[in-house]
């Protein structure tokens, strides 16, 4: 039976930018509309372009950055609204993982208390038990338990992500929110990490969301994906169903500018050249958001946002030029 973890529902981020005192009051809409469920024990990927808002999207599921408006669930639990002790009892369900464990590991405390303190901050046993505890969770990340007397500057880059993982886990977490947790690591490491998440997904039933910039990572690690663009969702599909048949131009802009994906299969490649940068989002166009750098976009593009719609089984994608069966009404670019 599959249960749904986590509900996001028209999730907002708006930052309201200083202005100068005549000036009008500026919004930046980092995050704009976006809804998703997570089933417990998959994966959801969110994938886009530096700036489009993936990182805010996990930010404000973890409750680290503000919600404007919208909604967020993990099982009963109504995140977005929570305060205070009522939001603290659930911290330790749902934890995150950042692209720099450097950067979040504290240099001046040794690997195995790191995690230990982890365990005493969340209460996670009797405080006898937490050095055991403390060294499972070390093996589990693939580490060693003499390893726990290092300092963080001692280890290697995906030696560190494993701590930070050990670390995540201190509280048995439901939901690991992961921010492009492989980004910073030489690709060789990078499988070696994403097996370790994979391994440990399996063994203690997590979920994921995960997110990367990165196709190929993506395609790996997700069960359902949804590519994110200005802030918000232009197509969310299953895995399969979106690398078969995508259907959004910036989907296939994406693919196209990734070497590896060959989207449609051997026979077709796909050529299609982005122009210009992604607009502001301080100032966003008021049909569709991708119309201005979009090869295909008619005035009716320009003239509406295109809502996200389902057209093929659990396949949803925001364009007005696409049919309601999934049929892409615009000339698919190929070249051979
Ligand atoms: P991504 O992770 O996809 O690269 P981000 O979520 O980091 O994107 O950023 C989305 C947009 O929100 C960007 O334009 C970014 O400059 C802006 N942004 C992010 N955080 C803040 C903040 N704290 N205040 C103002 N703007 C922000
Ligand atoms: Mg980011």
């Amino acid at each position: 039976m599959s249960e749904t973890l986590l509900q996001v529902r028209d999730l907002r981020v708006h930052y309201p930018l200083k202005s100068g005192l005549f000036q009008p009051k500026t919004v930046l809409k980092a995050v704009d509309g976006v809804s998703f469920d997570i089933e417990r024990g998959r994966t959801f990927g969110i994938v886009g372009e530096s700036g489009s808002g993936k990182s805010t999207t996990a930010l404000a599921v973890m409750r680290l950055a503000p919600v404007t408006a919208g909604h967020v669930a993990l099982g009963d639990a109504p995140i977005s609204t929570l305060q205070g002790e009522g939001l603290r009892l659930q911290r330790k369900r749902f934890q995150m993982v950042f692209q720099d464990p450097f950067a979040s590991l504290n240099p001046r405390v040794r690997a195995g208390q790191a995690i230990r303190d982890a365990l005493d901050l969340m209460n996670v046993g009797t405080p006898a038990e937490r050095d055991d505890l403390a060294r499972t969770l070390f093996l589990q990340a693939g580490l060693r338990p003499e390893q726990m007397q290092l300092f963080p500057h001692q280890f290697s880059g995906g030696q560190r992500q494993r701590i930070a993982l050990a670390r995540a886990l201190a509280g048995r977490p439901e939901l690991l929110v992961c921010d492009e947790p492989v980004s910073a690591l030489d690709v060789a490491i990078q499988a070696q990490i994403l097996n370790l998440m994979q391994r440990l997904q399996k063994e203690l039933g997590l979920t994921y969301l995960f997110i990367s910039h990165d196709l190929g990572v993506i395609r790996h690690m997700c069960d359902d994906i949804a590519v994110m663009y200005l802030g918000q969702f232009v197509e969310r599909a299953p895995r399969e169903s979106l690398f078969a048949r995508p259907l959004h131009p910036y989907t296939l802009a994406l693919w196209s500018a990734a070497p590896s994906m060959d989207a449609r299969g051997q026979k077709r490649k796909l050529r299609i050249r982005l122009q210009g940068d992604p607009p502001s989002p301080l100032n966003v166009p008021s049909g569709c958001r991708f119309a201005g750098r979009c090869p295909f976009a008619e005035d009716a593009c320009r003239a509406a946002p295109p809502p996200l719609r389902e057209v093929l089984p659990g396949h949803h994608v925001a364009c007005h030029r696409v049919s309601d069966s999934g049929q892409a009404l615009y000339p698919l670019p190929t070249i051979s």
